[in-house]
């Protein structure tokens, strides 16, 4: 008897973002490295010092620190409908939503799921992240 195996081959998603901004407006944190807290206020033209008193906040885990929000809740850099550190955002803004996103997403998030190949999936997700697969 012959058996026939179906092999299902998955095809990467890439989402691409529409920069609706919404992921800047939920609540919760983005974490800082230290190497992102130097380049933030060097954009900012800033010390780390007076840019660590101006735009952080300790993680409720005492592990680090994360961006302030605004009394509205919104990322302290959220500027219109824009990102004001757009060029140095953390890398916690860059992996979101292909490399780390949370059930629904979908939701709130109008990124536009697209399937790809394998090489162009790793190909945006550099581009979009600075991050290779
Ligand atoms: S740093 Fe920029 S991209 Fe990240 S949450 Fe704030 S406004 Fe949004
Ligand atoms: S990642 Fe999603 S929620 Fe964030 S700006 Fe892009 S489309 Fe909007």
């Amino acid at each position: 008897m012959v058996r026939w195996i179906l092999t299902i081959c998955p095809v990467p998603i890439f989402h691409e973002c529409q920069r609706c901004t919404a992921c800047c407006r939920w609540p919760g944190q983005v974490r800082l490295a230290e190497a992102e807290i130097a380049r933030l206020a060097q954009f900012r033209g800033q010390s780390e010092r007076e840019f660590i008193e101006q735009a952080t906040r300790l993680r409720p885990d005492r592990r680090g620190l994360a961006l302030r929000d605004k009394p509205n809740g919104e990322c302290i850099f959220l500027d219109g409908e824009s990102c004001a550190v757009q060029p140095v955002k953390p890398q916690q803004c860059r992996d979101f939503p292909n490399l780390w996103n949370f059930p629904g997403f979908e939701q709130t998030c109008r990124a536009v799921p697209r399937l790809v190949s394998d090489e162009e999936y790793r190909r945006l997700v550099h581009a979009a992240t600075g991050r290779d697969l």
